[in-house]
């Protein structure tokens, strides 16, 4: 977690402002949190981002209880059950962005049409199973579809992305944005070419040594 504590609402703010002009989001759709020591930080249900102040952010630890004038963000359970199944987790982001929205409804996993798929840790992004907004299910459902993996679409729903902190977090919450609409795009024009296991393998070997001096 490269997060400074101390100012961690402010980031979340910042990172849940940096959503709408990312194409993320048009308006209260979303949420966005960040772990902070037992428990973590999530922006708060039905208040628009722009008048968010650190105040407005509850604290909430792993048995679902909250700390602050606000109420979490309705969706806090699969936020809470990736932070409580996954250690290297910083941060969450889940969106309602447009082209991540068209793809769940089909409900169909994004297959290896381009080799940044890989950057979410498989062949493919998974598509969780349907459950309501909110409810443990989704967030049973949400845990299984992100096994080994930073991101996943959510069915008839959005989009799910963890990251090591909020700027990772975001930068993922983008790509997956830009990868659905890559996918449909390319899907207009015919049937793409997959990459093959092993040619995913090569990538995913490749990203291990990326960056790495
Ligand atoms: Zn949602």
């Amino acid at each position: 977690m490269t997060d400074p504590i101390e100012d961690l609402p402010a980031r979340l703010i910042a990172t849940a402002r940096a959503m709408q002009p990312a194409g993320l989001n048009r308006s209260t759709a979303g949420n966005v949190s960040v772990r902070s020591g037992d428990g973590f930080y999530i922006t708060p249900t039905g208040m628009p981002y722009d008048t968010l102040c650190a105040t407005d952010i509850p604290l909430m630890v792993l048995d679902g209880t909250h700390a602050g004038p606000r109420k979490p963000s309705s969706e806090w359970r699969f936020h809470r059950d990736l932070y409580a199944a996954r250690p290297e987790v910083g941060a969450v982001l889940h969106a309602h962005s447009p082209f991540a929205v068209s793809l769940a409804c089909l409900r169909r996993d994004i297959p290896p049409f381009h080799y940044m798929i890989a950057r979410f840790g498989g062949d493919t992004i998974r598509c969780a199973e349907y459950a309501i907004f909110g409810s443990p299910a989704l967030s049973t459902a949400a845990v299984a579809a992100m096994e080994g993996r930073r991101g996943c679409l959510l069915a008839n729903h959005g989009l799910l992305v963890a990251g090591r902190d909020l700027a990772e977090a975001l930068a993922l919450a983008i790509e997956l944005e830009e990868l659905c609409e890559q996918y449909w795009r390319a899907c207009q024009l015919g049937q793409p070419i997959l990459l093959t296991p092993d040619e995913m393998r090569a990538v995913r070997e490749k990203f291990a040594g990326y960056g790495q001096q």
